[in-house]
């Protein structure tokens, strides 16, 4: 019988042991979630509703429950991990609100006496999610394939079962019916038996690229749609004119939230040459200042990474980069799964913590003369998840955002995600998008309907 250990990355002590499902229990479990859909694609917009304010009331209710979890699972600082259950209600009641108004069906004046386009649900979605935000990559794909009428089951990343368990029960104790929303404690292992079963409609996938890549080839050969939102390398792009001391503070938050661990984090700062010195040292008494330590402290801004393997990665990016030319200007020390929060200055373009994804507190910085070399900088990453640019002049900026190769573009701003605008990437960070109208509509058939 397989089972799955949950390990408190702070302190390396065992929290659970999961006993796996087997692939006859998964099977069954993919059938009543078959049978679910045929009832709930029934019901109205309004019950549906009614049951997702439901499950934003009870994420709010329990939030310190629900955050105390993600807090032993993965080492996410406690005032972060509210947070996360906060925007998990906040999409709820995004979608509860606006689910309906996004799906009416679109009248398009033809030949007929009437055509339009009408959305309705596939039937069964996988979920594969990943364990950085383990109850926000969840809700965001769960809050709108449940109010367009999909159903849906979870795989969970494997360290971040209890989340997954939870992320059940919230459904359960909002009144959703029985087996619209299931977790699956199962390995990656199992994953093709899964998409292969004929009453499985999609698949989306958050993590990395290997993951996606794999999950998508299975998916392609079963003919199911997928959405992939994979790993990213956003350049946080510093302009001569920018406001030193606000753009410190966003680039300090846009790299060092989440210990790092976020797909959207700012990694590479990108910064003309002329002001990166004085930028440079004003950051690092800002990054002094940030706390590290127990994540259940709640003056804890940097927590450890999940899982040590995640940090020993990191570790190696860190000390080939180093060892390529880089200069280590504070931190790059690792003590189990914590690493310190850590800056490499005169990083190239041919250096690991540039040209990879660095999924922890480490910032590059590399300097330009024009911006057409920064903008070349930026794009020569093989991710296109998004970039910020910092500057004064927004005409400027708004013209310049066109030359990114990203999914978003944000100005004077980190890249973040918001339920009413569409989030996902282009080249190695995947394809579709999530949240707002555009992520509702990726489960969907877009069905015609013709009247003569
Ligand atoms: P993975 O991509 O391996 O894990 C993410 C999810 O995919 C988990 O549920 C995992 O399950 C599942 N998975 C892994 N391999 C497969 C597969 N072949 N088929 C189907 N499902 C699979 O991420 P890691 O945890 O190993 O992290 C490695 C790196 O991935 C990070 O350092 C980071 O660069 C990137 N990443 C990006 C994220 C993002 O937000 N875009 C989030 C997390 C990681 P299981 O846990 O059981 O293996």
């Amino acid at each position: 019988m397989a089972t799955t250990l949950s390990i408190n990355p702070y302190n390396g002590k065992e929290l659970k042991s999961y006993k796996n499902h087997t692939k006859k229990e998964v099977s069954e479990i993919i059938d009543k979630a078959d049978k679910r859909f045929y009832s709930w694609r029934e019901t109205s917009f309004s019950e549906r509703k009614k049951l997702m304010l439901a499950a934003a009331s009870e994420l709010k209710k329990n939030k310190k429950e629900y955050a105390e979890t993600i807090v032993l699972e993965m080492g996410k600082p406690i005032s972060q991990a509210i947070a996360e259950i906060e925007k998990c209600a906040w999409g709820c009641e995004y979608y509860a609100e606006n689910a309906e108004k996004h799906l009416q069906n679109e009248v398009i004046k033809t030949d007929a006496d009437k055509s339009y386009v009408s959305y309705e649900p596939l039937g069964v979605v996988l979920a594969i999610m990943p364990w950085n935000y383990p109850y926000w990559q969840v809700f965001r794909f769960a809050a709108p394939a449940l109010m367009a009428g999909n159903v849906a089951i979870l795989k969970h990343a494997s360290n971040v079962f209890g989340s997954a368990m939870n992320i059940e029960k919230i459904f359960k104790r909002a009144g959703f019916p029985e087996n619209c929303f299931t977790t699956l404690l199962v390995g990656s292992d199992v994953i093709e038996d899964i998409i292969e079963n004929e009453k499985v409609k999609a698949v989306t996938l958050t993590g990395s690229g290997p993951a996606g890549s794999s999950v998508a080839s299975i998916a392609g050969k079963n003919i199911k749609k997928t959405v992939l939102e994979l790993g990213g390398s956003n350049a946080l792009v510093v302009l001569k004119d920018c406001d030193i001391g606000k753009t410190i503070e966003t680039c300090v938050m846009a790299r060092f939230q989440n210990t790092g661990q976020s797909c959207i984090a700012g990694k590479r700062l990108i910064i003309d040459e002329s002001i990166s010195e004085e930028f440079v040292e004003k950051m690092l008494v800002k990054i002094r200042e940030l706390k590290c330590g127990d994540p259940m402290d709640e003056e804890t801004f940097v927590g450890t990474l999940a899982r040590e393997d995640l940090a020993k990665d990191l570790e190696k990016q860190v000390n080939a980069s180093i060892k390529a030319g880089a200069k280590l200007a504070i931190g790059g020390k690792r003590q189990n799964a914590y690493f310190e929060p850590t800056v490499l200055t005169s990083v190239t373009e041919k250096m690991a913590v540039f040209n990879e994804e660095t999924f922890g507190p480490v910032l590059s910085v590399t300097t330009f003369k024009t911006i057409e070399e920064a903008i070349e900088l930026s794009n020569y990453s093989k991710f296109g998840l998004g970039a910020s640019i910092f500057t004064k002049n927004i005409a400027e900026a708004e013209k310049l955002a066109f030359q990114f190769d990203e999914g978003a573009v944000f100005i004077n701003e980190l890249v973040k995600s918001d339920p009413r605008l569409p989030f996902g990437g282009i080249k190695q960070s995947g394809y579709g998008r999530e949240l707002s109208e555009h992520g509702i509509r990726e489960f969907v058939n877009r069905k015609t309907i013709f009247i003569n």
